[in-house]
């Protein structure tokens, strides 16, 4: 897998994350040159949306 292709399998996983409460999707900035480097940045309204992004990153489907 490629960084390119890690970007966008991550995105699609988070694709249809939102926070209940502020229906904002989470935001991501990823970090590094190759898959072993690249680190992922969430940000989001608050935690919870946090929270239900990194389950939905964690599921492996
Ligand atoms: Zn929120």
């Amino acid at each position: 897998m490629s960084v390119e292709e890690f970007k966008k399998h991550t995105e699609r996983k988070l694709e249809a994350v939102r926070c209940p409460d502020h229906r904002q999707p989470p935001r991501l900035k990823f970090q590094g040159a190759t898959l072993r480097d690249v680190t992922i940045q969430m940000s989001g309204c608050c935690s919870k949306l946090l929270e239900l992004a990194n389950r939905a990153i964690a599921d492996r489907q």
